[in-house]
């Protein structure tokens, strides 16, 4: 490791709190273009983390940093005292996207955006004496009080007590159990289609459908948390819309404004207009920056024809990888939504997969205890999917069989 990075990485341990578990090895990155990032010390990376699920159109898109350089020179923010012309574009454009004719509140992550939906979900209650939210277990939406306490994760809540209130979990995937949670107090069931963290488990449609007529038969919310697997990640624009059903409401984050923090809610006609002036706002929330760079993402998702090439890679990948599941009885299972994609192995291996991926020239990350998540840029290209397949199974063989791979 170059002097350099080894500075950075002692100076991290030593000013940046220890939320995040890097180690020695954690490479620096200096740059990015398209699917690759560059490490401090000149290695080149295969970026199958995008960021964790932000840099869905690649790494330093030409029209991208165009239209968010020309808009650092007009304007950068002017608090929502004030009209702003992009922030207005990309509600209109976002609710066209969603085809809900709802209305959109702009907030800066996407912990914040589930904030907006659960307060939301209270507010329209609080008129009947409703605040219960049916939540999933194994679930993530986020990190504030709110949202830790919606999370079906103990890991997440350790320490935190008292929790706030009202919240509920039944099994994802099991319609039964979130039935049996209902009761006269219950506002909403929110939802993540695809359990992102908690290891790339997608809904069934049985189940997306089951919990619609629930909510449709209890005047409930069903309340879509978009954060990791909206902006065209799973090959839809929201992963919602891989179903036949729809949410009242969803959030979004991480890749909206291709790293630029920002965070939505959209809401449907019927919940649109449940907050007025006063009971909810974000300083930030929708600015100037933020909203074109959001625009110059669906853009340039629209342009690139992303959709599809998300699609299409998809299939290929998962395809490639299920060859990984019949040669390796210690991969369990492929399984994922476009390309939100996870390798279930054995207990015990997930970690050290990720390790030696990186090592070897691949970015991935871990998924709950035992997933390999892989979430390639959208204009992920056939060469380089080949190149990242073939790094996976040397890492394999080196992980699994290390007497053979002398
Ligand atoms: C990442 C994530 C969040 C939290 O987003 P932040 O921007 O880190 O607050 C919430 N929900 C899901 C599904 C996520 O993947």
């Amino acid at each position: 490791m170059s002097k350099k990075s080894e500075n950075i990485v002692e100076d991290c341990s030593k000013y940046i709190m220890n939320t995040y578990a890097r180690g020695e090895e954690t490479p620096v990155l200096v740059s990015g273009k398209g699917c690759r990032v560059k490490g401090s010390n000149g290695n080149q990376y295969l970026d199958f983390t995008s960021g964790i699920a932000v840099q869905n159109i690649g790494h330093s898109h030409p029209k991208y940093i165009e239209k968010v350089k020309k808009q650092l020179d007009e304007l950068v923010h002017c608090s929502n005292l004030f009209y702003n012309a992009n922030q207005v574009t990309l509600a209109k454009k976002l609710v066209q996207l969603s085809g809900l004719e709802g209305k959109a509140f702009f907030c800066n992550s996407g912990a914040e955006a589930n904030e907006a939906m659960i307060k939301l979900a209270r507010l329209y209650g609080s008129e009947s004496g409703r605040y219960e939210i049916i939540c999933m277990k194994n679930s993530f939406h986020g990190r504030t009080m709110g949202t830790l306490s919606a999370t079906g994760q103990s890991k997440v809540q350790k320490g935190y007590d008292p929790l706030l209130l009202g919240f509920s979990f039944a099994e994802f995937n099991n319609l039964a159990s979130v039935k049996e949670l209902i009761t006269d107090k219950t506002i909403a069931v929110l939802l993540e289609p695809v359990q992102g963290e908690g290891g790339v488990l997608p809904a069934t449609p049985e189940f997306m459908e089951g919990v619609r007529a629930l909510c449709d038969e209890h005047n409930l919310l069903m309340l879509c948390d978009e954060v990791q697997c909206g902006m065209g990640r799973t090959g839809k624009w929201f992963g919602w819309q891989n179903y036949s059903v729809a949410p009242d409401a969803f959030s979004l984050a991480k890749a909206l404004a291709g790293g630029i923090p920002m965070g939505a809610m959209i809401a449907s006609k019927k919940f649109a207009d449940v907050f007025v002036p006063g009971s909810h706002a974000s300083t930030f929330g929708g600015g100037a920056l933020a909203s074109a760079a959001a625009l110059a993402v669906i853009e340039a998702i629209e342009d690139d024809k992303l959709l599809d090439n998300a699609n299409k890679m998809s299939e290929l990948f998962m395809t490639g990888l299920q060859q990984f599941a019949d040669k390796y009885d210690q991969v369990l299972e492929i399984r994922g939504s476009g390309l939100l994609i996870g390798m279930a192995v054995e207990e015990g291996y997930a970690k050290k997969i990720v390790d030696e991926l990186c090592f070897g020239g691949l970015l991935a990350c871990v998924a709950g205890p035992n997933v390999v998540r892989f979430l390639p840029p959208l204009s992920l290209k056939e060469k380089e999917l080949e190149e990242a397949l073939d790094m996976i199974d040397e890492t394999l063989e080196i992980v699994f069989e290390p007497e053979d791979a002398e």
